[in-house]
């Protein structure tokens, strides 16, 4: 069946979700309905992932926010005027501030923001508040890879290359990134290129690979740091490229000697010989790129991760070479932009440091201030969700654009210290669970009822275009912050609302920043101009720069640094009362929190809830069925939900989605241990156990309950009639492997073996203390790194040696020839659901956790714009 003829006019704008930010075109009205197409865009060429297509049902959920709402006497919500309600903010807001001073009221932003939201946000916090404590989701997504990036290449833009240059690549190491589920569209780019995928799970993305490495959760910089070992050892360094254009390369490689393929082994579980087959497909001659996602960066050791790999790539000679490159995979819709104009603690428009002098007199000039109104840094995300109503900590938030009631780590904590507030302001345009637990909630406008500009994660900046009105009472973010700003003493001119003015006023103070918008504007956007940022208002019109670092990097040497890092684990390792490795992540039908996609008929059909994923004979140990209820515990708490037997799954290790509420809060178990330098918390790695729970049991409903068990919510009437939430596209069953499956080591357990595979101490895990493991003292195997000739280690082929150490014949571990543990884990049988869908929507069959992208991306329609 085809899509009848598009109709004209078409409005040109972009996707509301991830930080691929695919072309669509939009058509429609409020009463009738809008259509989204795929624009012949660069990054997504006609194609969109199932969201995209979808995205349009947001704006008429049933609960959409259509008026201001206020929490009465009786402790429920109900509809105000917006007078009334900004009116109370901010004679709430300036009795807190006479009481405890300024940074009793904080803000946390989101990295769905525009530009001008993220810019107006920090001005308002700032200024309008005079608050240092702001900060933003984006913390929880992008920090550590920009932290590492900074200090690699003295700025931080997740690709320094255009999306399409991954078309010429000819290997792309993907390390813990899931693009067949998180951006599907991206993967046209990749079809030509061999994949090395880094991913303790099997995903649809590390189905795809020529090689995945599969590492204990929690050990990737173990791995980056091996894979620059091979480099060394094997001859494979870009010796001109390191000596030209870097610093820091010896003590990075002194750190890395200590990490030889065996030893890797036996902390990441990965292969010797696929460590080596990863560098060989890297080092080849012609394009390689290494792309890092929340996988290996949401750690706390996250930044010295993304390190390890900028390490690697530089010493194979790729960033800015024109031949290759590093790049970050920014995640939410605007997390390369809210990351650039001030809603972070640290930081000021134009990517600049808040502790600059220099920076502070510029930003103050434009915003008619003194340097020193200026308040300094604040508290990271999550410190600041931590000191919410605490004794030194603020009284009052405003939320924008986030929900932090699922997306945070240590969930419940936070839910705790929202409640513990004596104001919560929440501007959404839905009731997501922390609007629920709002004091007042204010009804805002969502992406196609808004103008503004928002920047992919290759630094380009884009226009979001306006086609219908909001409803109701709706307003802007911008608006709101302008009559609060107002009705807290400021000047109405300090804070305009008109997108276009906000941008022109961060233009102003961008300029000579690290992130230079100043030469961009929205007429030059409007008239199809390509502009990356760097993009700064020359006499002659700046071309902007699609491509960094080709010339020099951005440090005032022009070098980029290695980093002299080493391999810590996890804050929580695993043990006898947790003894498995618990990660979350996305799927494809869902989005962040959820609260935008499970309003989605097709999306919340495709993924109905949350569920947890383990091998078949983890689930036979822990006595849970598919299917069955089951909880995951870790010290934090516990979530619940469905199990999914998946025989690819390391059987050390369990996975849950993010996406969900209420008990199926993934995030009830993750850990808030900090990486000291970014701020990012531990969500990829927390020692957990599992167990079953009865359906009646408590814990053991669904659907999840909200989290606001102390705080009522009842839902505003819907705002316009005959407004719907679903759609009348395919919708799809959830799938289920039908029965646990015989596994790799079904028929060995228990036994010294099992302690292998799941993640006990070296010790338990070989039968054998370190020393005896390696047989050998570390002299020899540092040879090479010390200017000795190769040791007896590295010169031995892998396979006896380990097999001997090992007590096991040679091979199944370690040795090459593929044996139950050490080849690639089998996939799943071919699916009869995965077959394109018919009708017009691209609609996998479910949140997929199994192999499918080709067949997903084949799926999508080709439009002629
Ligand atoms: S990949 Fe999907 S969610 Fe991301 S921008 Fe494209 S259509 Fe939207």
């Amino acid at each position: 069946m085809s899509e009848p003829p598009f109709p004209t006019p078409r409005t040109r704008t972009h996707c509301p979700y991830c930080a691929l930010q695919c072309g669509t075109l939009l058509h429609g009205d409020r009463e009738t309905g809008v259509r989204v197409r795929p624009a012949d865009f660069p990054v997504n060429r006609g194609k969109l992932c199932q969201k995209g297509w979808t995205a349009p049902d947001v704006l008429t959920a049933a609960d959409r926010l259509t008026r201001p709402l206020s929490r009465g006497p009786d402790g429920r919500l109900t509809g105000t005027s917006w007078d009334t309600a900004l009116d109370t903010v901010a004679e709430r807001i300036r009795a807190l501030r006479a009481r405890h001073g300024p940074d009793t009221v904080a803000v946390f932003g989101g990295g769905g923001l525009t530009n001008e939201k993220a810019y107006l946000l920090g001005k308002f916090a700032r200024l309008a508040l005079g608050t240092s404590q702001i900060d933003y989701n984006g913390r929880f997504c992008m920090s550590s890879a920009a932290t590492a990036g900074n200090e690699a290449f003295g700025v931080d833009r997740g690709l320094p290359f255009p999306v399409a240059d991954l078309r010429d690549a000819r290997t792309v190491l993907l390390a813990g990134a899931n693009v067949a589920e998180t951006m599907p569209p991206l993967l046209q780019h990749l079809d030509r290129a061999e994949l090395i995928v880094i991913d303790p799970r099997r995903t649809a993305t590390a189905h795809r690979a020529t090689l995945h490495l599969q590492p204990v959760p929690g050990t990737d910089l173990a791995l980056a740091l091996g894979l620059l070992h091979i480099a060394v050892v094997d001859g494979l360094l870009d010796q001109d490229y390191i000596r030209r254009r870097t610093h820091g390369f010896e003590e990075a490689a002194r750190r890395a000697m200590a990490w030889w393929p065996e030893r890797v082994e036996s902390v990441t579980g990965v292969p010797a010989r696929d460590q080596r087959a990863a560098v060989r497909l890297l080092a080849r001659p012609r394009n390689a790129y290494v792309l890092t996602g929340r996988g290996v960066e949401q750690h706390s050791q996250g930044t010295d991760t993304a390190a390890g790999f900028i390490n690697l790539a530089l010493a194979l000679g790729l960033p800015g070479s024109g031949r290759g490159g590093y790049g970050c995979l920014t995640g939410q819709g605007n997390g390369q932009g809210g990351r650039e104009h001030g809603q972070k603690a640290d930081q000021l428009p134009g990517y600049r440091s808040l502790t600059d002098p220099a920076a502070r007199a510029h930003v103050a000039g434009v915003w008619g201030v003194a340097p020193d109104d200026l308040p300094g840094p604040g508290r990271s995300a999550y410190e600041l969700l931590d000191a919410l109503g605490a004794d030194h900590g603020p009284r009052a938030l405003l939320v924008f654009g986030s929900n932090p009631a699922v997306s945070a780590p240590h969930a419940a904590h936070v839910t705790e210290r929202l409640a513990s507030l004596e104001l919560l302001v929440v501007a959404d345009f839905v009731p997501s669970e922390t609007a629920r637990m709002a004091d007042v909630v204010l009804p805002v406008t969502q992406w196609a009822e808004e103008e503004g500009t928002l920047t992919s994660l290759e630094g380009r900046v884009l226009r979001r275009r306006a086609v219908i009105p909001p409803p109701a009472q709706a307003r802007s973010d911008l608006r709101v912050l302008r009559d609060l700003a107002v009705r807290l003493g400021q000047p109405p001119d300090r804070y305009p609302s008109d997108p276009r003015e906000v941008f022109e006023e961060l233009r102003a103070a961008s300029r000579g920043g690290r992130a230079d918008y100043s030469g961009i504007t929205y007429e030059r956007l409007d008239a199809g101009e390509c502009l990356h940022w760097p993009c700064p208002d020359t006499e002659e019109r700046h071309p902007g720069t699609p491509r960094l670092f080709l010339d020099r990097f951005a440090h005032p040497d022009g070098k980029a640094r290695f980093a002299a890092v080493d391999h810590r684990g996890p804050a929580e390792d695993i043990s006898s009362a947790y003894p498995l490795h618990g990660t979350t992540g996305r799927v494809l039908a869902h989005y962040q929190s959820g609260a935008q996609t499970r309003r989605v008929a097709e999306l919340s059909a495709a993924v109905p809830e949350p569920f947890i994923e383990v091998h078949p004979d983890t689930a036979a140990r822990s006595g849970v069925v598919d299917r069955g209820l089951a909880r995951v515990t870790s010290p934090r708490g516990s979530m619940t939900a469905r199990v999914r037997l998946d025989p690819t799954m390391r059987p050390d290790t369990l996975f849950a989605p993010f996406h969900f509420p209420g008990d199926g809060r993934a995030n009830l178990f993750t850990h808030p241990a900090l990486d000291p330098r970014s701020g990012m918390p531990g969500f990829k790695v927390s020692a957990v156990r599992l167990e079953p729970v009865s359906e009646g049991a408590p814990g053991g409903r669904r659907p999840a309950r909200s989290p606001t068990a102390s705080r009522e919510w009842e839902a505003p009437p819907p705002d316009a009639p005959g407004e719907s939430p679903g759609t009348s596209g395919t919708s799809a069953s959830t799938r289920h492997a039908e029965s646990p499956l015989p596994g790799p080591l079904s028929g060995l357990l228990p036994g010294p073996l099992s302690g292998l595979l799941l993640g006990l101490p070296p010790g338990l895990l070989f039968g054998l203390p370190p020393g005896l493991l390696f047989g050998l003292p570390p002299g020899p195997f540092l040879g090479p790194f010390l200017g000795l000739p190769p040791g007896p280690l590295p010169g031995l082929p892998p396979g006896p040696l380990s097999g001997l150490l090992l007590g096991l014949p040679p091979g199944p571990l370690l040795g090459l020839p593929p044996g139950p543990l050490s080849g690639p884990l089998p996939g799943p049988p071919p699916d009869p659901l995965l077959g394109p869908p018919p009708g017009p929507l691209p609609a996998p069959p479910s949140g997929r956790t199994t192999p499918l992208p080709a067949q997903a991306l084949d799926a999508m329609p080709e439009v002629t714009p």
